[in-house]
């Protein structure tokens, strides 16, 4: 069928993005360039696009391996590298040894010159000593420590051997991929490899399921892990919310793979399903009608469904009232989620239960899968884009006019600047937004964006200044 041209005016000079860029429109995917296909995902960035993606060492370094509680999180490489992975993503844990520090080897000029290893391995035993109590340590890979063809894997190998504790060793140099999605690939797979069922404990483990794809962004693991202790069972393993070395390493021995963030760590469960027959299940834990679904979802593998059932009902009675307060507040509001991947088309739904519709969504590392489930998600009519740049988000806040943008800190001041109300969906700037109290964190911050005061003195730029109902109380 003849596809219908979706522009924007800021791609004149970029007819690359076009295929990037689709609307959903008679139930077909149009691309924005009227050429046929689905909307195009997961390629290399068109050189002088402004993209808003991180490397592969971004990925493996900040989302995988980052949240591990108990180890020296180690990067080998200049220190500019270092500096975007720490500090910035609040995956909490019940220590915050990976919060507090970040090492680096810090190569200059003469060591990419003359090599690392003699230094990484030096840093790393320094830090071993500097640190007795961390159960061992991760060293990442960068493009200049690789470009060199330093052998990182060979100095884990001997630093094991000196410290008596794992080095684990990640390829995740950063032009390894096409943004911070190879990382997650590459964390998952190291992990797996390195650590997964390298101990043997002795215990019941028949009612045990592993947490795959939660990182705990501020306690969100707060919100869920207590509904699936109460139905009887057992969290053995977080992959890598606020979990340690000692639980990576034993969580072979769970009846079920729990899979939340299905584009960062489907992979572990796939790897976990070949080598151990581990069963794995995909469930959302963010809404409502999705969080009871994940228990209900759970719990029927271990034939617990009325214990399922009681608990959803008394949480939904909990949190309902405040649910319909907010939703009297947020009804009919147009939103524009822009996230790293899954929460695009997790928050959907989510919003819509909130009686908000999304009007725009866009992942910056999706792949097709994802933008599969965004378009069948989607309302008709709505603007999808893969890896959008800052014009094109600028182009979009100005001239799609939505009420709301979800998305993350580097894209909250430009929002701002041109007065549209906004929530960092990414880092959160409060929350936690899982599971059913978390809902009602979300709803209520979005009820503060859209009915701030601020807006009210604000003269927005080439936009209608959003309509503020009551004060937020
Ligand atoms: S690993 Fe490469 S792409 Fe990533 S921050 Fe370092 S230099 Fe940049």
């Amino acid at each position: 069928m003849a596809m219908e041209t979706i522009e924007l005016k800021c791609n004149v000079t970029l007819p690359e993005r076009g295929k990037h860029i689709a609307v959903k429109r008679g139930g077909c995917c149009a691309r924005g360039d009227g050429s046929e296909g689905f909307i195009m995902s997961n390629v290399a960035t068109t050189p002088g696009d402004m993209t808003e993606r991180g490397c592969t060492y971004a990925g493996c370094r900040g989302v995988v391996g980052g949240p591990v509680k108990d180890v020296i999180q180690m990067t080998h490489g200049p220190i500019g590298c270092a500096f975007f992975s720490w500090g910035y993503r609040p995956h909490l844990a019940d220590s915050d040894f990976h919060m507090k520090y970040t090492f680096v080897t810090d190569m200059n000029e003469s060591n990419i010159v003359f090599g690392g290893e003699k230094k990484l391995l030096q840093c790393i035993i320094e830090a071993a000593q500097e640190f007795p109590a961390a159960k061992g340590v991760f060293v990442y890979n960068t493009c200049a420590t690789a470009l060199i063809g330093d052998d990182g894997k060979d100095v884990a190998k001997q630093a094991t051997e000196i410290i008596g504790k794992p080095v684990v060793f990640f390829e995740c140099e950063g032009f390894r991929g096409v943004s911070q999605s190879a990382g997650h690939h590459v964390g998952n797979e190291t992990i797996f490899k390195e650590l997964v069922g390298s101990v043997e404990p002795e215990g019941d483990f028949s009612r045990a399921i592993n947490i795959v794809g939660d990182y705990n962004i501020k306690n969100d693991m707060r919100t869920f892990e207590h509904l699936f202790e109460t139905l009887g069972l057992k969290i053995l393993t977080r992959f890598t919310g606020n979990v340690s070395i000692e639980e990576i390493k034993i969580m072979h021995k769970a009846q079920l793979n729990v899979v939340h963030c299905q584009r960062s760590a489907t992979y572990i469960a796939d790897m976990m399903q070949a080598k151990y027959n581990t069963p794995y299940i995909n469930v959302t834990l963010f809404g409502l009608k999705a969080m009871a679904q994940a228990l209900r979802d759970t719990a029927a593998f271990f034939g617990l469904e009325a214990q399922a059932e009681v608990v959803i009902e008394r949480e939904l009675a909990r949190v309902m009232p405040q649910i319909e307060y907010y939703r009297q507040r947020l009804q009919g509001k147009r939103v524009f989620i822009y996230q790293g991947a899954p929460r695009a088309w997790h928050w959907i739904e989510l919003l819509r239960e909130l009686g908000m519709e999304t009007v725009v969504a866009a992942t910056t590392f999706g792949h097709d899968d994802d933008y599969q489930k965004i378009f069948s998600k989607i309302q008709e009519g709505g603007l999808i884009i893969d890896n959008p740049n800052v014009p094109e988000i600028e182009e979009v806040l100005t001239d799609h006019t939505p009420d709301l943008f979800i998305s993350g800190n580097k894209e909250k001041y430009v929002a701002h600047k041109l007065g549209v109300p906004f929530v960092n969906g990414h880092t959160y700037d409060t929350g936690p937004y899982a599971g059913f109290s978390g809902m009602v964190n979300f709803a209520r911050d979005i009820d503060k964006a859209l009915n701030s005061p601020v807006w009210r003195l604000l003269r927005a730029q080439g936009r209608p200044a959003p309509q503020v109902s009551s004060p937020v109380t």
